[in-house]
């Protein structure tokens, strides 16, 4: 039996985390502080992206500090989602190989917590809403590099993490 990931209610919640934010880019330490979290730039070994910790009533996210800036908001917005939707242990890992998983190949991936991170990520830091704002008007190009270019880096994310997005977004399913 496949596993079932929850993707309405990983959209919903997301959508409710961003109440009170309109437009990109999505300020992640405003979503944290809704959940109670702190976020910590910390010394972990290059192929670990983030760490979770929950216990004695605090909640860390601790990142990698030496990945790139993007990377890192793709890893607090994963880890944000575990805390938002998954109970979970108290030290969870996430590895790069995780994190590279994203929508469009994770449909065949086992592990449904990680699956729905990813997902929540994609609507935390390019929320449907804005981003169907934004192409009102435009035909959607995906091999128009300055125009997805414009867009990464309006909402702070990379290139191929928005052309991810749009696929899953607007392609004919
Ligand atoms: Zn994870």
């Amino acid at each position: 039996m496949k596993p079932r990931i929850g993707y309405a209610r990983v959209r919903r919640k997301a959508a409710e985390l961003l109440e009170g934010q309109n437009s990109p880019p999505v300020s992640l330490d405003l979503v944290a502080d809704l959940l109670g979290a702190e976020i910590r730039e910390v010394e972990l070994d290059d192929d670990a992206s983030g760490i979770l910790f929950r216990g004695n009533g605090r909640k860390v996210i601790a990142v990698n500090r030496s990945h790139h800036p993007l990377r890192k908001r793709f890893t607090i917005a994963h880890e944000l989602g575990h805390l938002a939707l998954h109970k979970g242990a108290e030290v969870h890992v996430d590895q790069v190989f995780r994190i590279n998983l994203r929508d469009a190949r994770s449909a065949t991936a086992e592990d449904v917590e990680e699956i729905e991170a990813n997902a929540f990520a994609a609507n935390l830091l390019i929320p449907p809403q804005w981003i169907r704002l934004d192409l009102a008007g435009y035909t959607l190009d995906l091999e128009n590099e300055a125009r997805i270019d414009a867009l990464a880096e309006r909402y702070q994310v990379s290139k191929q993490a928005m052309i991810v997005r749009l696929t899953s977004l607007f392609s004919p399913k």
